[in-house]
C-alpha cells in the first residue's frame, strides 16, 4: 500500500479534498514508526496506510484519514499526542486520543463484555468518527492476524465477534462487520470455515459463476431496450453468514445455497420498480416472496425491493433491487448517512444529533435494542463514565469528583485521597468529571480518615457513607475546622 492508494482513492470520492494535509500525516507518521516493524515483517507504516485506505473504503472524511496514519503514533512513537496536534490541529488530535483510549479495551471475558459496549458508546457519543477509525484499524489487524501466536489470535478474534462486531451492525455498517466476521471466523472456527469455503470458492465457483452471467445477458438486454441503467452484483453472501443460518435452521449447505442470490442496482426509485415488473415478466415470481422495503422500509432503515422468482433452468433466484442510496446505507450504514450530509454541505458537527440518530435507529436485534434503551438512559441522561488509568470503567452520576471515584475504586483510596490527576493534569478534589476522563487518585499513604469537608461536593451515597463512617474518629480540630463558628 503508498500514500499515492490512498489519496487516490480521497479524490475519488471527493474531487475537492485537500491532499496536502493527508501527505503530511504519512511524513508524520513514516518518521515517527521509522524502524518500526509489524509481527509479520511488514513496516509498521504499512499498518497505518492500510488503516487510511480502508477508511477512504467507507467513505471517511480527510480528518479521520489523517488521524487514521496517525493512530498508534502516540501509544507506539516517542511523539505525543501534543506533537499530533501542533502539526495537524485540535480536530485530528482529538480523533487520535479517542482512539488510544479505546485501545484500552481488552477482552476479559463475558462479564467485561457490557462494559467495554458502554466504553465503545462513550467513545461514539463523542465523536463517531473515533469508532469508524477504530473498526479499521481492527479489520486490517485481523487480516494479519497470522503472524501472531495461536492465544493472541483466538483472544483478538473472540473480542472482535463480542465487541466490535455486534456495534459494526448497530451502525449498520454490514461492509465492515461481514469482513470482520468472516475473519473471526476463519480463526474461531477453523474447520467449518475451510469446509465452507471450498464448497463456497471451489466446487461451486464455477457453476455460479456461469450461471450469473447467463441471467446478466438476459436481463442486459432487455434493461437496455427499455433504457434502464444498472449493474448487476452477484457475490454477496457472506461465509459466516451463511453459517449462521445453517446453525439457525439445521440446514446444510446445498439446502441454503441452492438460492441463488443477485443484486441489481439502479439510478431510481421508480426504475427499481420498472426492473420489478420486468423481472417478472420475464420469470414467474414465487408467491409471497415479493418484499417492498423501499414503501415500507425494515425497522433498521433497510431499503429495497426483493423478489424470488424461478429463473433460468427452473432455478430459484433472489433478486435484490435498489438505488444507488439505498445500496450505500446498506454497505455503510451510519457512515453513509455522514457521507451523505457532508456532501450536502450540512454542518456536521453537531455530535449529539448523531448520537440521538444512531439510537432512533434502533438496528438492533432484540437484545441490542434493550441494551441500547438502557444506555440511552445510563449514559445520556444523568450518567458519566470515567476510566481507570488501567482502563476500567467506573459509572457515576453527572458531576461526580475525584473523592466519588476514589470510594468507587476502594473505600481505602477514597479515605486516603490526597489529590487528583484527571487526563494527565494535576486537578483539586473537588473537580467535575466529564465523560471519558481518565481518572488517577493520588493518595496520601500516612492518611487514616477523609476530609469532612469533601461532604460538600461528594455526589454518590457511597462516597458520602464512607466518609462519615470513616471520618468519626477523626480529631476535634477538623470539627472545628467544619463548623469555624464553635
Ligand atoms: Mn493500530
Amino acid at each position: 500500500m503508498t500514500i499515492e492508494q490512498v489519496i487516490k482513492k480521497v479524490k475519488e470520492n471527493d474531487h475537492g479534498a485537500d491532499t496536502d494535509l493527508i501527505r503530511l500525516a504519512y511524513d508524520f507518521a513514516l518518521k515517527a514508526h521509522s524502524g518500526q516493524k509489524r509481527k509479520n515483517g511488514e513496516e509498521y507504516i504499512q499498518h497505518s496506510l492500510h488503516t487510511a485506505f480502508i477508511l477512504t473504503q467507507i467513505r471517511a472524511d480527510v480528518p479521520s484519514i489523517i488521524a487514521g496514519l496517525l493512530h498508534d503514533v502516540p501509544e507506539d512513537t516517542e511523539f505525543t499526542l501534543k506533537d499530533v496536534e501542533k502539526n495537524f490541529g485540535k480536530e485530528v488530535a482529538m480523533l487520535v486520543e479517542g482512539i488510544t483510549k479505546l485501545s484500552k479495551i481488552k477482552y476479559r471475558g463475558i462479564e467485561r463484555y457490557r462494559e467495554s459496549l458502554k466504553k465503545m458508546f462513550l467513545a461514539m457519543a463523542h465523536d463517531l468518527r473515533v469508532i469508524l477509525i477504530k473498526f479499521c484499524d481492527r479489520l486490517h489487524n485481523l487480516r494479519t492476524l497470522d503472524a501472531l501466536s495461536p492465544e493472541k489470535q483466538q483472544r483478538i478474534a473472540q473480542e472482535t465477534m463480542e465487541i466490535f462486531s455486534p456495534i459494526a451492525g448497530l451502525l449498520g455498517i454490514w461492509r465492515l462487520k461481514w469482513q470482520m466476521d468472516d475473519l473471526c471466523f476463519k480463526y474461531l472456527l477453523p474447520e467449518e470455515f475451510k469446509k465452507l469455503e471450498y464448497k463456497y470458492e471451489v466446487e461451486k465457483k464455477l457453476e455460479r459463476t456461469q450461471f450469473i452471467n447467463k441471467v446478466r445477458d438476459v436481463l442486459g438486454k432487455k434493461f437496455k431496450e427499455e433504457g434502464i441503467e444498472n449493474e448487476i452484483e452477484g457475490r454477496f453472501k457472506h461465509l459466516f453468514s451463511i453459517y449462521q443460518k445453517m446453525q439457525k435452521k439445521g440446514q446444510q449447505f446445498d439446502d441454503i445455497y441452492d438460492v441463488f442470490a443477485l443484486r441489481i442496482i439502479t439510478t431510481s426509485v421508480a426504475n427499481c420498480y420498472k426492473i420489478l415488473g420486468l423481472i417478472h415478466t420475464i420469470w414467474r415470481p414465487k408467491p409471497n416472496r415479493v418484499k417492498d422495503y423501499i414503501a415500507v422500509p425494515k425497522p433498521n432503515g433497510y431499503r429495497s425491493l426483493h423478489t424470488t422468482v424461478f429463473c433460468l433452468d427452473n432455478k430459484l433466484v433472489e433478486f435484490q433491487i435498489r438505488t444507488k442510496e439505498m445500496n450505500e446505507e446498506a454497505h455503510y450504514g451510519i457512515a453513509a448517512h455522514w457521507y451523505y450530509k457532508q456532501k450536502e454541505g450540512e454542518n456536521i458537527v453537531k455530535q449529539p444529533a448523531w448520537i440521538k440518530e444512531i439510537l432512533d435507529m434502533q438496528r438492533a436485534t432484540e437484545n441490542a435494542h434493550d441494551f441500547i434503551k438502557k444506555i440511552k438512559f445510563d449514559v445520556f441522561q444523568d450518567r458519566i463514565f470515567v476510566f481507570s488509568p488501567k482502563g476500567d470503567v467506573f459509572e457515576l452520576p453527572r458531576e461526580s469528583t475525584p473523592v466519588d471515584f476514589a470510594y468507587a475504586v476502594h473505600t481505602d483510596i477514597g479515605n486516603k485521597a490526597a489529590g487528583a490527576i484527571v487526563n494527565e493534569q494535576i486537578t483539586t478534589l473537588d473537580h467535575i468529571l466529564k465523560n471519558g476522563d481518565v481518572v488517577n487518585i493520588i493518595i496520601e499513604k500516612n492518611r487514616k480518615t477523609p476530609n469532612k469537608d469533601w461532604l460538600r461536593f461528594v455526589k454518590t451515597a457511597r462516597a458520602r457513607d464512607k466518609i462519615k463512617q470513616n471520618s468519626a474518629k477523626s480529631t476535634f480540630d477538623s470539627l472545628k475546622k467544619f463548623f469555624p463558628g464553635k
